[in-house]
């Protein structure tokens, strides 16, 4: 009970009179005093309760008391109200009551107010109502989603990043691969299986070349699948390599693609590409399934090791020899304008990535004729 003061009093004039004068003197004393029932408006012979708030009084009488409901926040009777009425407030608790935004009680009590202001809660669904995973908020039932081992509120739902794989929001760490857009959840990047062109988890539109080999949706529209396509795609980036490099091979080369290559010791990467030569007889093999982005960028790093061979058959070592064929690459796309793989590529922290760039470096200290010079003679 809040604010208000409440006693029992008795009027000594019904006392005094008796039964039989009751209805007479009643009245009389009830209009010379005033004690009239504020709800029946009777004159009160007995016991009546008076009210005070803000300096008025309310009076009412024992009958009226017992058939009203009373205010459940401050408990003095309501006019007009029964004791078995859901809610009873009275006119001023009316005007601030408060009623949780989760079971729609009215809160008698402590309250508690989300973060953003909006909604009411009781103590009761503060302590044990469903929370979002995400950002802890309190959900409100028929308003939450359920996503995976993940219950979110509706905000969450919508604005969290999508995992690119399993489509749900992502919760907690988002997974992303460095060139390529998108994000994944932790899940699918620990356990679907991994694109062979892009190294990134596969999809619902993954496609499966054969046994443990996927190629994700965005890889699969354009990977290259047959040789002929290899071949045509492989005459495309050595046309471009010449134009914009004078990188002349004068070796025939044969273009095959390889169902499988060596896995290497680093996972993020693998072997896409190989050249092979006997005497005469230059070969390069190409994974099986590249995307076209992918593929261009490996054509072009094998190029590199058939112009090297021809060309710079000196050049010593799997850093320079690798960094070299990487610096090839990264002409191609740059010339493609693939930005993403550029990223990629000149992210990498293993030898390729070493290689690179003391490449670049060459490259600035030098002008390109001269670096080549500097190679020949390294
Ligand atoms: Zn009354
Ligand atoms: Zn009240
Ligand atoms: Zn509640
Ligand atoms: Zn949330
Ligand atoms: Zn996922
Ligand atoms: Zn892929
Ligand atoms: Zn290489």
């Amino acid at each position: 009970m809040r604010g208000f003061k409440f006693s029992i009093c008795v009027n000594k004039a019904s006392i005094l009179t008796g039964i039989v004068l009751l209805v007479l003197i009643s009245s009389v004393w009830a209009s010379a005093e005033g004690v009239v029932c504020d709800f029946c408006g009777k004159g009160i012979s007995g016991k009546y309760f008076i009210y005070e708030k803000n300096g008025s009084n309310m009076v009412v009488c024992r009958d009226c008391k017992e058939q009203s409901g009373s205010c459940q926040l401050c408990g003095i009777p309501v006019k007009g109200t029964k004791p078995s009425d859901s809610i009873i407030l009275c006119a001023n608790c009316r005007l601030s009551a408060k009623y949780c935004d989760i079971c729609h009680t009215l809160i008698s009590g402590k309250y508690f107010v989300s973060s953003d202001g909006k909604h009411t809660y009781c103590a009761n669904c503060e302590a044990h109502a469903k929370r979002c995973s995400s950002c802890n908020a309190l959900m409100h039932p028929g308003s939450w989603y359920k996503c995976g081992e993940y219950e979110l509120c509706a905000r969450c739902y919508q604005e969290l990043p999508r995992c690119k794989s399993c489509g749900l929001p992502v919760v907690g760490t988002s997974v992303f691969f460095k060139g390529f857009e998108g994000f994944y959840c932790q899940k699918c990047a620990d356990q679907k299986p991994k694109c062979r062109s892009c190294g990134r988890p596969c999809d619902s539109g993954a496609i499966i070349l054969h046994d443990k080999i996927f190629i994700c949706s965005d890889c699969a529209d354009s990977a290259i699948l047959t040789n002929a396509s290899l071949k045509r795609l492989a005459e495309e980036v050595q046309a471009d390599l010449l134009h914009t490099l004078n990188m002349k091979i004068d070796h025939k080369i044969h273009w095959e693609l390889a169902e499988n290559l060596t896995e290497l010791a680093d996972t993020q990467y693998r072997e896409c590409g190989r050249f092979v030569y006997k005497g005469d007889h230059y070969t390069i093999q190409i994974l099986k399934g590249l995307s076209r982005e992918i593929a261009i960028e490996t054509i072009a790093h094998e190029l590199g090791h058939a112009w090297q061979t021809e060309h710079i058959p000196s050049l010593d070592g799997d850093l320079w020899r690798e960094g070299f064929a990487q610096w090839i690459a990264a002409q191609a796309i740059k010339n493609y304008g693939f930005k993403g793989l550029l990223d990629r590529l000149e992210s990498r922290q293993d030898l390729y990535g070493q290689g690179y760039w003391k490449l670049m470096e060459l490259e600035r200290k030098y002008s390109r004729n001269a670096m080549l010079h500097v190679l020949k003679n390294q």
